[in-house]
Formats: C-alpha cells, structure tokens, sequence
C-alpha cells in the first residue's frame, strides 16, 4: 500500500481506491503515475464541493460516458460494459443523490455501471435514495449501513484488507475511513533477526531457513521462529 500522488489513494495489488474527489481530480490523475482506469472505489468523507466536485467527472470518464446523446438510439455507450465491475462509491447521506443527480439533469450515458453505498448516521432516514428521481440506467442500488456503536465496521472486507469507518467532527456529516490490512502469510522483517544473529555469529544462512517457517537455535540458545507460512 503507498500513496504515489497528492491525491488521496491507495493503490491495492494494482487496484487504486481514491479518497476524496475534488474539483478536477481527474485532471490531475492525468498528471500523476496512478493510472485512472484501476480506480475501482472511491471513498467521499462529506458532501462539502471541495471533497465531490470532482466526482462525478470522474465517473463519467471511467465510464467512457459523455452528455447528451439525442434519442439514445444507437449510441455505442448503451452497450454496458456488464463484464468491468461497477464502479463502487462509499460517502455520507446524500453522496448517491448527488451522482444520481448530477448524471440525470446532464443526461450523461454510462458504459460501465456504478453504485454509491452510504454510510448513515443515526439521524439520517435508514432506509431510501434521499432522492426524488428514478434510479439511473447505470445505477445500481447500494447499501445503506447504519452506525452501530457509533462507528461503521467492515463497510469492505476480503482476504487483504477491511474498511471501516467512525465520524468526524466537521460542520456537516463526515466520515473518517479506517483500512486495516491483513498480515501477510510468511512475510519475514530481516530486522527482527538479524541482531541476534550477528551477535552470536550464526552464518547468515540461517536466514533462509527462517524465510521457509523454521525455527532456529542460536549457539547461545537463542531459538528464533519464522513467520508462519
Ligand atoms: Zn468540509
């Protein structure tokens, strides 16, 4: 995991997740050595300009989408890229009616689907869209998670990582994410070795025996374990 840019993210064995989305983030995802089309989630902390207005620009791009096609009839972008995954939006209570608006009254057409998961406070309405209008021909419905114990567990989880999240005390609902990753089966760290080892002057080999999961015993009677595998 690393962050290679200005921008918040993270990029995930060739996955990129951003957090945020501000004005012209696209622009300078152009800029940066992230390549765009491995934004596969997109967590927004609040529904402030700054943190959105670069969102839904953003999904019209990895998208491949554009406004006004007249008639939708024929347009090659109706043809749903079923086979990428949709596109996966976390944010607060209003995040899903934002996009869903926005996409609407600009009568942008998507070739890839999305879907904005929200993250309900305990105030928020538990259930709905917030939202009057039909869902999007891209849209598809998202979870609505409610707080429980004041905070939102495994709003994400596999094998690698798990994603939570707690408030954050702003002037509007804000959501601070949690990412907890995995421990890595048999990943050694050589520094916690190698003090012992230079210091009773076992050969350097013994390392490779640690790599595999072996125990070792040091002249002194020091035994050091592998990382289980
Ligand atoms: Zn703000």
């Amino acid at each position: 995991m690393s962050r290679k840019s200005g921008i918040g993210s993270m990029d995930l064995a060739g996955d990129v997740w951003l957090f945020d989305c501000g004005e012209a983030t696209q622009h300078q995802l152009q800029k940066s050595v992230l390549r765009m089309g491995k934004i596969k989630k997109i967590f927004i902390t609040h529904t402030h300009g700054d943190h959105i207005f670069g969102l839904v620009p953003l999904i019209s791009t990895l998208a491949n989408g554009a406004g006004g096609a007249v008639g939708d009839v024929g347009d090659p972008r109706l043809q749903t890229q079923l086979d990428i995954d949709p596109l996966e939006i976390y944010g607060p209570l209003g995040t899903r009616a934002y996009v869903r608006a926005s996409l609407t009254y600009t009568h942008s057409v998507l070739a890839r689907q999305y879907v904005v998961h929200e993250l309900r406070f305990p105030d928020d309405p538990p259930d709905g869209d917030n939202s009057s209008l039909p869902i999007h021909t891209s849209e598809i419905p998202g979870r609505n998670i409610p707080q429980v114990d004041g905070v939102w567990r495994n709003i994400f989880r596999d094998d690698a990582v798990a994603v939570c999240a707690g408030p954050i005390l702003h002037s509007v609902p804000c959501v601070g994410y949690v990412i907890t990753e995995a421990p890595i089966p048999g990943k050694m760290d050589p520094k916690k070795y190698i003090p012992d080892i230079k210091r009773t002057k076992a050969p350097m080999t013994c390392m490779s025996r640690l790599q595999q999961g072996q125990s070792i015993e040091l002249p002194d009677g020091t035994v050091l374990h592998g990382p289980p595998r």
